[in-house]
């Protein structure tokens, strides 16, 4: 195909395509959690002993007693082959952004030569991947590549179905043969365990005697894009790289915003009740779905969970939609800015702590000793976002989401954290004593005054706070779209593990002290306001100002890339975080380390390499064939003594040489190897690299605008936004 014929054939099949058939809604009641192995499931096929161990085991987050495993295997395979599978799946979390599965049969050959189905309680609790090729920062060599995976039993079974036929999957940590961790989710656990053990301490000293196991919750909000097929297959960068690499914005963008939930869309609707109803079917709760800001731009997300369950569904989620645009003729983009010039997607992942004794607490509550208990953990997070704000910017570090952060319309790369007026009043009140107005009079005292009423309005919320408090949660919204909420979730609950530690320990001292609980409360209160009160900021995160004062005045740190922001793992504070905490030994924080900064300079890389390829196979020929046909005319017009304008000639001409020496200087700098230390090669990429990405970009998407449009061969931003 020549010229622009892929992208005209596109746009011709897009037109012709048949409307999507819309399959009646099923009843929620019928679909629910069929293909989950439920308490329920387990209670109706188990021995009643067998169950009742099963359940303690999930509720306390322990390992399987091997002598039924047995019996729960065979009980789950016998559920599975019922539903079609023939297969059953380790599923876990590397260090990568995805999910990985190893496949195994069910079948068993026997000395006969028969065969039959077969599931040990060994094979449900243990298996052993080949996972050499799966990233683990130096702590396996290959040659002695073992790792193993075991069933988190706090995740339930489920099945998965594709065209290709159902596998039953088994949620998985995936560890060392040595016992470190080698994924998302062994830190997860660990993380969510000591915040609790932490919790546990701090409400055994507000009095309370009965406590239940505290545990985190999340809720994740994914934005995506979705772009039709046909585009996606002619534009190799979003093929390989999830983002365009070039592309002249649409001359219509976001600006009328009237993409922000307008009516969906019928074929969009129809993918996402297809999405919904796989979700249902996986006991996933899809809550809301609506469009985004900009154009192709949707978002779905679920009622919340137990921040492991909704980490695993959350990884579903992402793969479900991906697997289901394909189905419906459409990518579905995950990058955080598949395109310039407009809004890029993130995850929100909102994240609150209860337990059912005690509920949720960071709910202020209606009694001031409830007040006092949700002011307290209010607090510790205030210090812990303060103490480890670099630690949070880390783990929400990416080259897709170095695009978005700091830009304005993401949170900036500042961690500040929003508590609204009233909330900010009240703690202002408490560290300097004075009178705030509101409902508050005089001074206020803690565990004797109720709190004003606090606004949950969303108008109140500041969109521009990375870390807001949002009622009764708080919503870290720097994590990008297409990051696992793991590492957040682990560093939020190591660091609260770390803060509310630090709070039982300043209780006790003032309690030993002759203080009473009230008296304990508040001198914590205004010891965190003092020193950690600076990352409290409620302005517009946007703005010039902010950045020059959370920098100068209060020292706060701003990390505007990846290349910034990874360090923070090797910080000593931060290797005494996860130390202490017991969440990541010092060699496990640093093969993320090695991990993290190994994928970011690769990610730039491919993309640096494919900007490379495009503009030498793509857009070069596309422009000089253009020049051709000018110099042709002009030529042919001068023969005939007619005037010819020449100037949209030269300034393409001069656009095509200055975009092929950009071309050069990337290329001579991707061959560049000799970096002293990875940090030094990061900034490299981050710096250099992109810089010259960026110049090439920049002459192409003008060429873009100069060369006719029957002979550009990329799909444009036009095209790809806004035909569906
Ligand atoms: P927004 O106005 O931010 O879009 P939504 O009502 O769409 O808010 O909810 C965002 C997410 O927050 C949902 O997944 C919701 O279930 C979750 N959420 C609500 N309450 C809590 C909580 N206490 N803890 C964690 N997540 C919560
Ligand atoms: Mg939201």
């Amino acid at each position: 195909m020549s010229g622009n014929e892929s992208r005209l054939q596109a746009i011709r099949q897009i037109s012709n395509r048949a409307p999507v058939a819309t399959e009646p809604a099923t009843r929620l009641e019928d679909i629910w959690a069929t293909d989950v192995f439920s308490l329920q499931k387990m209670q109706k096929c188990l021995p009643k002993d067998v169950f009742r161990s099963v359940k303690k085991t999930i509720q306390t987050g322990e390992q399987l007693d091997g002598s039924i495993a047995d019996v729960v295997a065979s009980a789950m395979k016998d559920w599975a082959i019922a539903k079609g599978a023939r297969y059953y799946a380790h599923v876990f979390y590397p260090l990568t952004n995805a999910t990985a599965e190893k496949h195994d049969g069910f079948i068993s050959v026997q000395k006969d030569g028969t065969a039959i189905s077969e599931f040990s309680g060994k094979l449900l609790i243990q298996g052993e991947p080949d996972g050499s090729s799966f990233p683990n920062g130096g702590i396996r060599s290959t040659f002695e590549a073992r790792g193993y995976t075991a069933w988190d039993v706090t995740s339930p079974a489920y099945i998965m179905e594709t065209d290709n036929g159902a596998t039953l999957c088994i949620p998985t940590v995936f560890l060392s043969w040595t016992g470190e961790a080698l994924d998302k989710k062994t830190p997860l656990l660990r993380a969510n365990n000591a915040m609790g053990k932490a919790a546990h301490r701090v409400l055994k000293l507000l009095g309370h005697t009965d406590i239940a196991p505290v545990s985190s919750s999340c809720g994740a909000e994914q934005e995506y894009f979705l772009v039709d097929s046909h585009f996606a297959a002619a534009r190799p960068d979003l093929l390989m790289t999830g983002r365009t690499l070039f592309g002249k914005p649409a001359i219509k963008g976001q600006q009328f915003d009237d993409h922000y939930f307008g009516a969906i869309q019928e074929r969009v609707q129809v993918f996402m009740q297809d999405v919904e109803e796989r979700l249902y079917r996986l006991g996933i709760p899809a809550k809301t779905r609506h469009n985004e800001v900009a154009p192709a731009q949707f978002e779905i997300a679920p009622y919340f969970e137990s921040a492991n369950v909704a980490t695993d569904h959350q990884q579903m989620m992402m793969t479900l939609l991906k697997n289901t645009a394909k189905k419906h003729g459409m990518l579905c983009l995950m990058h955080e800015k598949p395109f310039a010039g407009i809004n890029g997607s993130g995850k929100h992942c909102n994240w609150s702590v209860s337990n059912s004794t005690q509920g949720n607490l960071l709910e202020p509550g209606d009694t001031p000793q409830d007040n006092a208990q949700f002011l307290l953990f209010c607090a510790a997070i205030i210090r812990g976002v303060h103490k480890f704000g670099p630690l949070l910017r880390a783990v929400v570090a990416s080259s897709g989401n170095d695009h978005r952060l700091g830009a304005n319309e993401a949170p900036p790369a500042i961690l500040s954290i929003f508590l609204g007026e009233q909330l900010s009043n009240v703690f202002e009140s408490i560290s300097q004593g004075k009178v705030v107005g509101g409902d508050l009079k005089g001074v206020m005292n803690i565990g004797v005054d109720t709190l004003p009423v606090l606004t949950k309005d969303p108008g109140d919320r500041n969109r521009t706070s990375p870390f807001a408090f949002t009622g009764n949660r708080f919503e870290f919204r720097a994590v990008g779209s297409n990051q696992s909420v793991a590492g957040p979730l682990v560093a939020m609950n190591t660091m609260l593990a770390d803060c509310l530690s630090w709070v039982a320990d300043q209780m006790e001292v003032s309690m030993n002290g002759g203080a009473d609980v009230n008296g304990a409360i508040q001198a914590v209160l205004k010891t965190v306001m003092d020193k950690h009160g600076k990352v409290v900021f409620n302005g517009n995160g946007y703005s010039d100002e902010w950045h020059k004062e959370a920098v100068e005045e209060r020292g706060l740190a701003n990390l505007p890339t990846t290349a910034d922001a990874l360090p923070a793992l090797k910080d000593a504070s931060v290797k005494a975080l996860f130390e202490e905490s017991g969440v990541l030994s010092p060699i496990e924080l640093e093969s993320r380390f090695e991990v993290y900064s190994e994928q970011y300079i690769l990610s730039i890389e491919v993309e640096a390499n494919l900007v490379v390829d495009m503009a030498k196979t793509i857009i070069y020929p596309a422009s000089m064939r253009h020049l051709g046909d000018l110099a042709g005319a002009i030529s042919k017009m001068e023969a005939a003594g007619l005037p010819a304008d020449k100037s949209a000639a030269e300034k393409a001409a001069g656009l095509v040489k200055s975009m092929m020496a950009s071309v050069t200087k990337l290329e001579t700098a991707l061959a560049k190897d000799d970096f002293a230390s990875t940090e030094e090669h990061m900034q490299f990429f981050a710096k250099d690299i992109r810089g010259l990405m960026d110049e090439v970009r920049a002459s192409a998407d003008t060429l873009e605008g100069e060369v006719a449009d029957d002979l550009w061969p990329l799909p444009t931003y036009q095209e790809m936004l806004f035909i569906r």
